[in-house]
This record gives C-alpha cells, sequence and structure tokens, in this order.
C-alpha cells in the first residue's frame, strides 16, 4: 500500500499509546496506576454542563462561523482582558477543536517548506511533529545539564534566516518550570526585532505553585496586536478539566486569523456548537472551579515532592506550575524508554520516557490524578528502582517481592 511520506514518517503520540496500555492492562483487572496522561480527575464545571445542555436542548446544532460563535469569541476576549490585560477584537480570535488545533492552525498557517521553528527542551511531545506535518524544521534548543530554562544566548543562537517562529511554553509540559520574566522579555524582544513569531503555548497559564506566577508576553510589548509578534494558544482542557470537549483558542493579527479561519473552513468547518457553549459556560461561570483544581493540583504537587525526598539516587527540581514533574533518574539508567517499560512491567504504574520529551535520562510524572493514586505511585517506582527502600510491596492485593537487585 502506497501512503503519504509525510504523514507516515509522524511519530505515535507516546502518551496517548501508553493510556491505551494502560487501560487494555485495567480491562484485564491488573491494578494499574496511571501517571502518564496529563488529565484532571474533576468533574466539568457545573456552568459548562448547563450551558451545553442549553444548547442541546434547543435542537439548535448547526454549524457555526468557521473561526467561532460570536458569544464563544466573546467570552474569550473578556478572559483575554481579565488575564492578560488585553483588549482584542472578535477579528484576532479563532476558536478550534482543542489547543492542539490552535497550535497546528497556526504553524500551518505561517510556515512555508523548510522554514525553521524553535522549540525549547524539554518540549511537549506534539511539536515536533505538528512542524515536521507543516513541512517545517524543528530546531532544539536544550538547556544546560541540571535545569529546564533555556539561556537567552542559546535561543539566539540558534535563529538563523530559516527561523519563522519560536514556541514558548511556560508553565512547561513536561518539567513544571515557569520561565523568568527577564528571559519571556528578552524573548519578545527578539522576535520583534528579527521579525519571528512568538507562539505562546499557555495552556497551564494558571496552573502554578507557591506564588509562582507565569507573567505573560504581552506585557513585555509596547506595541499593538496587529504589530506584534506575539501569538497566544489556550484553551480549557487543562485549566478547568475539560480535556473532552476539545475546545482551544488562538489570540493573533486579523491577517493571521483570517488565513487560520479558511483553514478552518477548509478542514473541520468549525468546532461543534454544544462544545463551544460548553467553554462559554466555563469562561463565564464562577471562576473559584480553577482555583479549586489548582489547589488539589498544588497539594499532589506537595506529596510528590515529600514522597521523592525519600527517593535515593532520584533528581528533581520542584515543579513550579502544571500537573507534571520530570525526575532525572540517570542514578539508575539512562535509557528512560526501558526506565518506563520496566516500571509498568514491575509496578504497573505507567510515566512516560523523557526520550520523548527531547529530556533523555527523565521520567515524567503526572499528578493530575487522586492523591492516592500519586502516592501509591510513587511507593511502588521507588520500590521498583530504589534498593534502599523496603523490597515488599502490595500491588492491589497481590503482595510483590523486589527480586531484581
Ligand atoms: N499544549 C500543551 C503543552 C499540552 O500539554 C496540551 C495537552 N496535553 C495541549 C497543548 C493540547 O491541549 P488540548 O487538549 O486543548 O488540545
Amino acid at each position: 500500500m502506497k501512503l503519504s511520506k509525510l504523514a507516515s514518517e509522524i511519530a505515535e503520540s507516546p502518551t496517548f499509546a501508553l493510556n491505551e496500555e494502560a487501560r487494555l492492562l485495567r480491562e484485564r483487572g491488573e491494578a494499574v496506576i496511571n501517571l502518564g496522561i496529563g488529565e484532571p480527575k474533576n468533574k466539568t464545571p457545573i456552568s459548562a454542563i448547563l450551558a451545553s445542555a442549553a444548547k442541546l436542548t434547543s435542537g439548535e446544532v448547526k454549524y457555526t462561523p468557521p473561526d467561532g460563535l460570536p458569544s464563544m469569541k466573546k467570552a474569550v476576549i473578556r478572559y483575554t482582558e481579565e488575564n492578560y490585560d488585553r483588549l482584542v477584537a472578535p477579528e484576532n480570535v479563532s476558536i478550534t477543536n482543542g489547543a492542539k488545533q490552535s497550535l497546528f492552525n497556526t504553524l500551518y498557517s505561517i510556515l512555508n517548506p523548510q522554514d525553521e521553528v524553535i522549540v525549547i527542551a524539554p518540549y511537549w511531545v506534539s511539536y515536533n511533529e505538528m512542524i515536521k506535518m507543516c513541512m517545517g524544521i524543528p530546531v532544539v534548543v536544550t538547556p544546560e545539564d541540571g535545569t529546564f530554562t533555556p539561556r537567552f544566548e542559546d535561543i539566539e543562537r540558534a535563529v538563523t534566516s530559516s527561523t519563522r517562529a519560536i514556541i514558548v511554553n511556560s508553565p512547561n509540559n513536561p518539567s513544571g518550570a515557569i520561565y523568568p520574566p527577564e528571559l519571556i522579555e528578552k524573548l519578545v524582544g527578539m522576535c520583534e526585532k528579527k521579525g519571528l513569531f512568538m507562539i505562546c503555548d499557555d495552556i497551564y497559564h494558571k496552573l502554578t505553585f507557591d506564588h509562582n506566577v507565569a507573567v505573560p508576553a504581552y506585557h513585555f510589548t509596547k506595541r499593538d496586536i496587529e504589530n506584534s509578534h506575539i501569538i497566544v494558544v489556550n484553551g480549557v482542557a487543562k485549566l478547568y478539566g475539560m480535556t473532552g470537549f476539545r475546545i482551544g483558542w488562538v489570540i493573533a493579527p486579523r491577517d493571521l486569523t483570517r488565513v487560520m479561519s479558511n483553514v478552518l473552513a477548509q478542514t473541520t468547518s468549525c468546532v461543534s456548537p454544544v462544545a463551544q457553549a460548553a467553554a462559554e459556560g466555563a469562561l463565564n461561570g464562577l471562576q473559584s472551579v480553577v482555583e479549586a483544581l489548582r489547589l488539589q493540583i498544588q497539594n499532589n504537587r506537595d506529596v510528590v515532592l515529600q514522597e521523592m525526598r525519600t527517593f535515593n539516587g532520584v533528581r528533581l527540581i520542584p515543579p513550579a506550575g502544571t500537573f507534571y514533574a520530570l525526575p532525572d533518574i540517570r542514578a539508575f539508567s539512562n535509557n528512560s524508554v526501558e526506565v518506563s517499560r520496566f516500571l509498568l512491567k514491575k509496578a504497573l504504574v505507567v510515566t512516560v520516557p523523557g526520550k520523548e520529551f527531547g529530556m533523555e535520562g527523565h521520567i515524567r510524572i503526572s499528578f493530575a490524578g487522586s492523591v492516592k493514586d500519586v502516592t501509591e505511585g510513587i511507593a511502588r517506582i521507588k520500590w521498583a528502582l530504589d534498593p534502599t527502600s523496603p523490597n515488599e510491596i502490595y500491588i492491589g492485593d497481590k503482595k510483590m517481592i523486589r527480586d531484581w537487585m
């Protein structure tokens, strides 16, 4: 069978693949703990349920404008004003099927073949694959060993005459790092000077801990939105735990929004109005749901830090945001794929190999789930890897004995 070379070369999403593996194991009755997927456990906020139910019961579920319902755009405009201190117009907003489609459409709309996009390691798994799908070339900048924050000079050095954009994801998946405001400021300056787009993937921007804040890139420009090189991507998946509704959005100059709107019209037509109504409900509803989720996740993060402290050999930079930790496991092995496989086989815990994020020697642990899963999951990892931990453990109702060291 002859298939597209470009499409065939796109890597499988490791997180979705691991999630499926965990599901199959659980179906077989195994006591699997999934610390792989980044998905909060909360129920959909009531305001989102009511708004989408009202849309559904109206029976008026039809196509919407490709770039989104005017009322949904209005909710995003208000959100942007409140959280970014920026007043944008409806012509600057496009609503998409998740932040994933926002990012893809952005890249598709700005890149020509062989254009380069700078990606900072550790990076979210989909960036490089999306850039390649758009015929671009990802150029990865890796921070110094032992840190998750890149040096501005290293980023600047990676810029060539083919560079079109840089993707900045802070708070960062998978490390939980928040880049310092000075770095964001320098990046804004660099992008303006060199005419590069700065794509800010802000999907975790309110999930921050200990009074850390992710300062928006907009704060460092005097330019208006039409002349600014900043593109903001956000969505309801992580902040409201509404991953299944698939709603994201892009704030961009109107020329770019117009092109993206055509891309939307010719591909997915629009986002389901039921899902848009849900997101609108969430954005216009009580915002204490976000704070409640943040507090629960911060508590989980504290549990991770506490459990990790007694873990011999593992180094962890405390996550300042998101719901991920990226411990350095090189004391046990340099091969994160093998470690993740081993942990799933022996301890029935799903983790994601750091190699997938451009950070070999680390594994990503998601603490978006319940405290019980996080505590038990880390105890199992400790049992499997750390020879100084007790060599017996209960996994489900089975007593397991460590016999490999
Ligand atoms: N960006 C980052 C950094 C993410 O972690 C994710 C989800 N894992 C997304 C974008 C995509 O979010 P959505 O579910 O809205 O497509």
